[in-house]
């Protein structure tokens, strides 16, 4: 793993002198796994990893936090401050106090306003430009978690498409927990999300499952996922949505989905090296305008994803970045008729140079129990 963070690190330096920047600092938030294997606290007292541009990395950490933190080589020198001592002046010592100093984006704003006092002549910016364009890349064992975490989404997919997930009688909220249970029987560490959304429910796409009983006739939508940690202790997310029809489905509902269906594969299949990412954003949303639903697809088509569930890159219209080799987002392009019915498909899919390469595989057709 050391190899791998050493890369990372070497990386980041690079893009550090491309934007002239001094130091890097990181506090909480998932900029600091990614590049020490190491997962802080959100706790008040400060963690902060201070990478200067050409000297050695130090990691700050509260005392007690100092047991948890992974031996990791020479990628960064562990400083522990006691109860009583003043973390900020400890980080302020190990940075050109006059330098361009980039910070992470989840960084409290008591800490920032702290160092920004104690370092007045610095110039600031954020950290999302030198990492985020480094961790929308995924390397082949990162591809390799998005797909073991991708896979273990999908067997639980595969359940509720076979009805041995019980829906019809209990609430969405029961079922919600009963993803939850099975995202971390499945090898997750984390639950991130369990949206589950009953007939009309679903028409609100991030709907808060709740005392709504699942009932014959109903279309349900399952959008699920969690964080599965690989042996280097970094985590990477899984996301997948799935709809299920309790019985055929009404003349309306089945013409949608053939539609949204097409529409999802659609833009899969755009999903290559080279295109722009608001080009498969169009992919589905041509597909899904020309059939009349336009106006009922009111979110991007999808989102970049890694060590967190949402993250550069974007798959929406007037982002013109092009996909390169190792880009791992989501296309989940949804229709959503208000009062009526809701549904989206979604899976995770990464450009590789071999064209696009899904990270789930669960049947895409709509699922009649
Ligand atoms: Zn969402
Ligand atoms: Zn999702
Ligand atoms: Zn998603």
């Amino acid at each position: 793993m050391t190899g791998v963070l050493d890369e990372r690190m070497r990386r980041v330096r690079g893009q550090m002198r491309e934007l002239d920047v001094d130091t890097l600092l990181l506090s909480v938030g998932p900029d600091l796994p990614y590049l020490t294997g190491y997962e802080a606290m959100p706790l008040e007292r400060l963690t902060m990893l201070v990478v200067p541009v050409d000297a050695g990395a130090k990691l700050v950490v509260p005392e007690l936090e100092a047991a948890r933190v992974p031996a990791q080589g020479d990628l960064f020198e562990v400083v522990t401050w006691s109860e009583t001592a003043d973390p900020i002046s400890l980080v302020a010592e190990a940075v050109r106090t006059d330098g361009r100093v980039a910070i992470g984006d989840r960084t409290w704003a008591r800490f920032v306003l702290a160092l920004q006092a104690a370092m007045p002549a610095a110039t600031w910016m954020s950290a999302v430009q030198i990492v985020g364009p480094l961790r929308a890349v995924k390397d082949t064992a990162e591809v390799e978690m998005l797909r073991k975490a991708g896979a273990a989404v999908d067997r639980i997919a595969a359940r509720l498409q076979s009805g041995e997930i019980e829906l019809v009688g209990r609430t969405e909220a029961e079922v919600s927990a009963e993803l939850a249970r099975q995202i971390l029987a499945e090898g997750h560490h984390k639950v991130n999300f369990a949206i589950v959304a009953a007939g009309a429910n679903a028409a609100s796409p991030h709907h808060e499952p709740g005392g709504t009983r699942i009932t014959p006739g109903d279309l349900v939508l399952c959008d699920f996922g969690g964080t599965m940690v690989g042996a280097d202790g970094v985590g990477y997310c899984s996301d997948i949505t799935r709809c299920v029809s309790l019985g055929e489905p009404a003349p309306e509902v089945r013409q949608a989905y053939d539609v949204l269906e097409v529409a999802q594969a659609s833009a899969v299949d755009a999903a290559r090296v080279g295109a722009a990412c608001e080009s498969v954003d169009a992919a589905a949303r041509s597909l899904i305008t020309d059939a009349g639903y336009g106006p009922y697809f009111m979110h991007r088509t999808g989102h970049g994803i890694g060590v967190e569930e949402h993250e550069d890159p974007y798959i929406v219209e007037g982002n013109t970045t092009l996909l390169v080799s190792g880009h791992a987002f989501s296309i989940e392009p949804g229709i959503y008729v208000p009062d009526r019915f809701g549904m989206r498909l979604e899976d995770i899919v990464v450009a590789d140079e071999d064209g696009p390469d899904p990270m789930n595989r669960a049947a895409h057709g709509l699922a009649v129990l």
